[in-house]
């Protein structure tokens, strides 16, 4: 989901660990300055305090798609999209308070533990987004994250590798209030891999896993897969911080996906400043 094409790389080397951006000292300072609280109990000191932190899941869960893409390889969201995993992405995100970067790993390392169980390599390529929305953002938001839950997964002994591998190509009409059908439509053909030749040797044999920040339909991952399997590269899974959760609040049942166009997330946005 996340801006139309997700949020990742596009250029030159297809590894990579740390797109953090220029801003990362200047916006550490302003947080240290200015003063924080808890985006999820509000308590002064942190953007996420300890406690609040502990709260998060550590395990991922199979996202919820209805419908599922086809052929959508399986897909794992550490958590639903919704309450402090929401403040912290469009915290993160939107603006760029870069500590969420820690919290935010954490949760997509759980969701590539459960797309590619075991220590075996592994090989994560994000979702990319548009460079002017890079240049707009002024940091590669899930890049980053994407950098930082590789390391985090080496340290625990998996071989894992960012890959740069998808780059987005052509315009792509903003998917608010496209249902699945109308968003699948749009994406067909928004990726590409024009890196795939320099993928190292020593990959063969990787489970290859894409990584998004939100999963909502699922079109963007499965135009992802689309677009790897294109070059012979095919997807194990794919790992996302959430999943939207998209119930129609009388039957219960999933609603089309435009019905229940998100607001914009900001929930608690108060304090994001
Ligand atoms: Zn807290």
């Amino acid at each position: 989901m996340a801006d139309v094409v997700g949020s990742g790389m596009t250029e030159s080397h297809p590894t990579v660990d740390d797109p953090g951006g220029p801003l990362r000292v200047r916006e550490a300072v302003a947080d240290l300055l200015t003063g924080v609280t808890c985006l999820g109990c509000g308590r002064p000191g942190r953007l996420l305090c300890a406690p609040c932190r502990g709260a998060l899941p550590t395990t991922a869960a199979p996202a919820v798609l209805d419908p599922v893409p086809p052929g959508l390889a399986p897909t794992w969201a550490a958590a639903p999209y919704d309450g402090v995993v929401r403040a912290l992405v469009v915290g993160h995100k939107e603006r760029r308070r870069l500590a969420l970067r820690a919290p935010l790993a954490d949760l997509l390392a759980a969701a590539v533990r459960a797309a590619a169980p075991g220590a075996g390599p592994v090989l994560l390529a994000a979702v990319p987004s548009r460079p002017a929305v890079v240049r707009a953002r002024g940091h590669d938001p899930l890049g980053a994250v994407v950098a930082l839950a590789a390391r985090r997964l080496r340290h625990e002994g998996v071989a894992a590798r960012v890959v740069r591998l998808l780059a987005p190509r052509g315009a792509v009409a903003d998917q608010a209030g496209l249902d699945a059908a109308a968003r699948a439509a749009n994406l067909a053909g928004s990726l590409w891999c024009p890196h795939v030749r320099r993928l190292p040797a020593t990959a063969a044999g990787s489970r290859l896993v894409v990584c998004d920040d939100v999963v909502t339909t699922g079109a963007t991952l499965a135009e992802a897969q689309r677009a790897l399997a294109a070059v012979g590269l095919p997807v194990t899974g794919h790992a996302t911080v959430a999943a939207t959760l998209r119930r129609h609040p009388s039957s219960g049942r999933p609603a089309p996906t435009g019905a229940t166009s998100e607001p914009l997330p900001l929930p608690r946005a108060d304090r994001l400043h």
